[in-house]
């Protein structure tokens, strides 16, 4: 098995704008029918061109879902990039989902504070989780895949299908502790996606709709390069209690255009510097918080999004260790807001929680952009799928991507 490594960014998996332009300028000729056609796929490691890989890029909002889709639309036209269109929408209906029903989050967290007491006290669970991590469980595809997993940070979408359903069902894994590895391995990982798709293979997320890898079909679809034995044939959903009804989604503070801010930089906003509705605000300088623990991926996606931002609005950046530093650099800048990028549901909530807790002591105002295209896909995420994207050309619209300019 490979050893466990962190992704780096890399030209494969874009993090930093300029190469997630490229890579997406790269793609756009391929989303059309050849997408349609060729997305599910899986060719292995290092040939997964069918697909944009632009998911690290998307999850960091490097390039954002409305960059993406207007150039895709450019090139093909609407109906010809329907297919590539909707899955990108699969990510914001997942985002809008979760925001409508943050206590699955927080459900999930607690399944694994239970989860890890039974690893600490029940020695063939803990071995049969350990297999799984270790890609050392016999079932070909799978072991490979894991494998794949540690050393690039990436899976296709369809292997992360089988994995997730042979996790759950051949295995007999909770699907808690699953979604637990991707997010840590994967370098697109994102809470409302991971979770969600868990739960979805699982039959929680369209309740009762389980996802069963088949043998057969893998075989077929990777070419034969794997023959799996003994995969489950049932697909019984685990025991898990109903999501609440949906909410809507936590209320924010927009930032003050007209008063001085401090910009702080987040993993989950890496284009602030490029959004116009923020052309005007009065930036008197910007920051990340840099912690030793950062991912690779994730502090080149952040020092690149802080030098653009930096360049953008002339001022001085700052790297500062922990959310007490950056409230004491709000207060050194004498700004009345801090303004970062709307924080999603999942870990970012955390140092937001501390940032804005601090500020308010210090009489500073924590202010949030809430992007249009979250704030028109939202609403519509909150059932099934086919309800947002029934909405899809309305949204389109709405966000000024349906003008003439961008149809074939
Ligand atoms: C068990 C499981 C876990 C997953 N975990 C994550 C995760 O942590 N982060 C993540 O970004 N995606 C996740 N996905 C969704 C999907 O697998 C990836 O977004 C996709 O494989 C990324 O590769 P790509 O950029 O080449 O996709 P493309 O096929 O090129 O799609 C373009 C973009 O659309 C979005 N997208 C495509 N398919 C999906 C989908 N099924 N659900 C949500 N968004 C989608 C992504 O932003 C993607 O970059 C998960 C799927 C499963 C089944």
């Amino acid at each position: 098995m490979p050893e466990p490594m962190s992704p780096l960014p890399d030209a494969a998996h874009p993090v930093r704008r300029a190469e997630a332009l490229r890579r997406l300028q790269q793609f756009v000729p391929l989303a059309g029918s050849a997408y349609a056609g060729g997305r599910n796929v899986d060719h292995g490691p290092g040939r997964h061109d069918a697909v944009s890989r632009l998911s690290a890029a998307l999850a960091r909002r490097t390039l954002t879902e409305a960059e993406v889709i207007a150039a895709v639309i450019a090139h093909h036209g609407e109906a010809a990039a329907a297919s590539f269109v909707s899955e990108v929408f699969w990510r914001s209906y997942f985002k809008g989902w979760l925001e409508s029903r943050p206590q699955v989050w927080q459900h999930w967290l607690a399944a694994l504070d239970r989860c890890d007491a039974r690893l600490a006290k029940d020695d063939s669970f803990a071995a049969r989780h350990l297999a799984a991590v270790r890609g050392e469980t016999g079932i070909d595809c799978f072991d490979h895949w894991i494998g794949e997993l540690a050393s690039t940070g990436y899976l296709h979408n369809w292997a992360r299908m089988q994995v997730a359903s042979i996790w759950v069902f051949t295995l007999g894994l909770p699907w808690e502790l699953g979604a637990r590895h991707f997010l840590d391995h994967l370098i697109d990982a994102d809470a409302a996606s991971n979770t969600l798709s868990w739960r979805w293979v699982a039959g929680l997320h369209t309740r009762g709709k389980t996802y069963l890898a088949d043998p057969a079909r893998i075989a077929r679809m990777t070419g034969g390069r794997f023959a799996p034995q003994g995969l489950a044939t049932r697909a019984p959903v685990p025991d898990a209690p109903e999501p609440p009804p949906a909410a809507a989604p936590r209320a924010v503070t927009a930032p003050d255009p007209t008063r001085p801010a401090l910009l702080w930089i987040t993993r989950e906003d890496g284009a602030l510097d490029c959004e116009p509705a923020l052309a005007d605000l009065p930036v008197r300088a910007v920051a990340v918080i840099d912690h030793p623990a950062l991912p690779p991926a994730d502090r080149a996606a952040l020092d690149d999004a802080l030098a653009r931002a930096a360049e953008r609005w002339q001022v001085a950046s700052f790297r500062v260790p922990d959310a007490a530093a950056l409230v004491a650099l709000a207060v050194e800048c004498g700004v009345d807001q801090v303004m970062t990028g709307r924080v999603a549901v999942g870990h970012g909530l955390d140092p937001l929680i501390a940032v804005r807790g601090g500020l308010r002591r210090q009489g500073i105002a924590l202010a949030e952009h809430w992007r249009a295209w979250d704030r028109h896909c939202w609403p519509h995420a909150t059932r099934g799928f086919f309800a947002l994207r029934e909405k899809i050309p309305q949204i389109l619209a709405q966000t000024g991507l349906s003008a003439p300019i961008f149809r074939a």
